[in-house]
């Protein structure tokens, strides 16, 4: 039993305590049979009429045993499929049942399937209880009986005067009228007559207490492994930014002002000799390239290196481009390195990073590998943050020093995914916070339209008219088959197929199984308006900028992910055309299905994007923490409880600054197990 209530993560009274009901019985009062409704969970009584065994009509006839209740006020009938002979004698006509379960609407009338019940003897009344009856999350072999015991074994140990430590402090009262034990013993076991609604909606200020409690522990863990960080060492870079004023005087555009001040406080980072560790977000466009290599350029100013890692090689093959193209008139040297890249052409690039050849180094998760040490490396920057862990990142920024001093590098984080503001102050306290909330000058929103794939004809004669107007569209195929070669098979029967229905149309192909020189090839003659349509896989996604673009058609958009679905959007809309993107879905659509394409077809925004994502998919699918357990919150959610984060910043501040003892304690008592948070991503 032990082993099985630490499964459940149950090791000690506290732990009891914090383990939390998800929703409760009203088996405080009996609810009339004639008055239940298909759905009602509650407590009935009424006297056996008969009973009979029978069997399931379809597929494997199954024995049941059918228990005709009454109570004056109207029948309901239990179904047990799992019974024993004593059971059956039992529940013969005239005995008197109290029970509880949920009623539904079975083959003709209303039943409950295996209700709990007992046998009321004597006619007299029993007792009902005058607390609603919680229920635990649990596991096999755990039942509802022993988890309620258990709680009230611990609370009763709360109220002898074990006192379980309330770490808010006195003059953090204003913020809650329950103390910590009066918030428990609420929430484990709610009076009579407590408003259920809100307690599922998880408003009962019991339930806000906590809440806020576990949101300040989170919030605490993530500034106690910020200010880790902070005790370590970094270069202090601090240049006369000649290099920057060359660069930004050779960009054929104006930085917006965003940019300006999003790298203006990078640049203050990375001056401090404290390690930085900023986010930088900004939607699809908003030019977060430009800001990063501006951090490169004041590292290789100061003399030192820069690298930055993308998470897919067609993203860093795509930064290293702009980087060559930016920085070798300067005279600086930026190499590639990939995992694809081996033997000898792999031993001359390490070469190379780990003396002063070269200054700024791009490429992928292969730059943090342990065979890669760095000449002196000061400044970390990874774009797309939510792929990589902090783990990984961390890796990359442990490489910094130089002669074996122990230096950290300062990290840049940049995600093209925005993430809502609620979502980061609770995953990414430990990181300053910087937005680029400003697209560059002309950018037109896209038109979106969702369409079932049915109407592809129309699809097709919007596609000439586009192309007929010197326009040119991109044809995005997502395909169902797990398999990339699969994939890209498919997308060369797409492109064949477009092209018979399309003869008069130019139709190109690129897709991530092409030799790098070759999708090359096919883009610059995108780019040239030779290739007037293009088919491709979800690869440009990230990369192409082609504004004569100005129409994407999106097969099986329903596949996607609104940020994937966002950022492919982004490919569109960046010349003084108005520009359209075609959700093609193949139908029946579920609920889910349906409400995230008409996010796309409403919003142009990528923040509420996200915000609409988050909503659907809850925090762990958006940052792709599932698995690893961040975000598990016990009870917080992030997206409801957002209205709180305010005041969780604040009270978390204030603990820190006035009962620092309080912290630990509280960290321990939420996450425990601090680990996890080396496994995000
Ligand atoms: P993202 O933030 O999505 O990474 P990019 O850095 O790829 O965006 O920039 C998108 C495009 O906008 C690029 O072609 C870039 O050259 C261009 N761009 C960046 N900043 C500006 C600006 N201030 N004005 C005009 N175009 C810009
Ligand atoms: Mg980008």
């Amino acid at each position: 039993m032990v082993e099985r209530l630490s499964r459940l993560g149950l090791h000690q009274i506290q732990d009891v305590l914090f383990h939390l009901p998800y929703r409760y019985e009203d088996r405080t009062r009996l609810v009339p049979i004639g008055s239940l409704r298909h759905g009602n969970s509650c407590m009935i009584e009424g006297k056996v009429d008969h009973a009979e065994v029978s069997f399931t009509r379809k597929g494997k006839r199954r024995r049941m045993l059918l228990v005709h209740l009454t109570d004056g006020t109207g029948g309901v009938v239990l179904r047990f499929f799992h019974f024993n002979r004593q059971q059956q004698d039992n529940l013969a006509p005239g005995v008197r049942l109290r029970c509880f379960g949920e009623a539904r609407f079975g083959a003709s009338r209303l039943e409950m399937v295996h209700p709990e019940y007992t046998v009321v003897r004597d006619e007299q009344s029993v007792p009902l209880v005058d607390e609603l009856t919680p229920v635990y999350p649990s596991t096999d072999g755990v039942s509802q009986r022993l988890l309620r015991q258990l709680t009230q074994q611990c609370l009763s140990i709360l109220q002898t005067g074990e006192n379980l430590d309330d770490y808010f402090p006195e003059d953090c009262a204003e913020q809650n009228t329950y103390t910590l034990e009066q918030a428990l013993r609420y929430v484990h076991r709610p009076p009579v007559g407590a408003d259920l609604n809100q307690l599922y909606e998880v408003k009962h200020a019991a339930q806000v207490r906590l809440v806020t409690e576990e949101l300040v522990a989170q919030h605490l863990s993530l500034l106690e492994l910020r200010q880790q960080g902070r005790h370590q060492a970094a270069a202090s870079l601090q240049s006369e930014q000649q290099l920057i004023r060359q660069f930004i005087e050779r960009l054929p555009f104006a930085l917006t002002d965003a940019q300006k001040k999003v790298s203006q406080a990078i640049l203050n980072d990375l001056k401090s000799g404290v390690p930085m560790m900023r986010l930088v977000q900004g939607d699809v466009g908003s030019g977060k390239t430009v800001v990063a290599a501006m951090a490169c350029l004041c590292a290789v100013e100061c003399g030192t290196q820069a690298a930055l890692m993308a998470p897919t090689e067609i993203l860093a093959e795509q930064h290293y481009e702009n980087f060559k193209k930016w920085f070798e008139p300067l005279g600086i040297n930026v190499a590639w390195l990939s995992g694809q890249l081996k033997g000898k052409k792999r031993r001359e690039v390490l070469e190379k990073i780990s003396t002063s050849e070269c200054q700024v180094i791009v490429g992928t998760h292969a730059l943090f590998q342990p065979d890669v040490s760095y000449h002196n490396l000061s400044l970390s920057i990874t774009d797309e943050q939510h792929r990589f862990g902090v783990e990984q990142r961390m890796s990359l920024a442990e490489k910094a020093g130089v002669n074996g001093e122990s230096r950290l590098a300062h990290q840049l984080i940049m995600t093209a995914t925005p993430i809502p503001r609620s979502l980061a102050m609770t995953a990414y306290a430990d990181l300053d916070y910087s937005v680029i909330d400003e697209l560059p000058p002309g950018r037109k929103p896209v038109t979106t339209v969702v369409i079932p794939e049915e109407r592809r004809q129309q699809v097709l004669e919007r596609i000439s008219d586009a192309c007929r107007t010197g326009r040119q569209a991109y044809w995005v195929c997502t395909l169902v088959e797990e398999s990339e070669t699969l994939q890209c098979q498919a997308a060369e029967d797409t492109q064949q197929h477009l092209q018979q229905l399309l003869p008069d149309i130019r139709v190109g192909l690129v897709h991530g199984r092409m030799k790098a020189d070759e999708k090359d090839r096919i883009m610059q003659a995108f780019k040239r308006g030779e290739i007037q349509l293009l088919v491709a896989t979800t690869v440009i996604e990230v990369g192409v900028d082609v504004a004569n673009a100005s129409l994407m058609i999106i097969e099986n958009a329903e596949r996607l992910g609104l940020s994937q679905l966002h950022q492919l959007r982004g490919r569109v809309g960046r010349g003084e055309e108005a520009s359209h993107c075609v959700l093609m879905f193949k139908g029946p659509l579920g609920d889910i299905a349906k409400q995230r394409l008409a996010v796309m077809r409403e919003t142009s925004c990528g923040f509420e994007v996200a915000r609409k994502d988050l909503q659907l998919r809850g925090p762990g699918e958006v940052l792709g923490t599932r698995q690893t357990g961040l975000l598990q919150l016990k009870i917080a959610d992030v997206v409801r409880d957002e209205y709180l984060l305010d005041d969780v910043k604040r009270l978390a501040a204030r603990i820190q600054q006035n009962y620092p003892e309080n912290v630990q304690p509280l960290i321990d008592r939420w996450i425990g197990d601090a680990q996890r948070f080396r496994h995000i991503g």
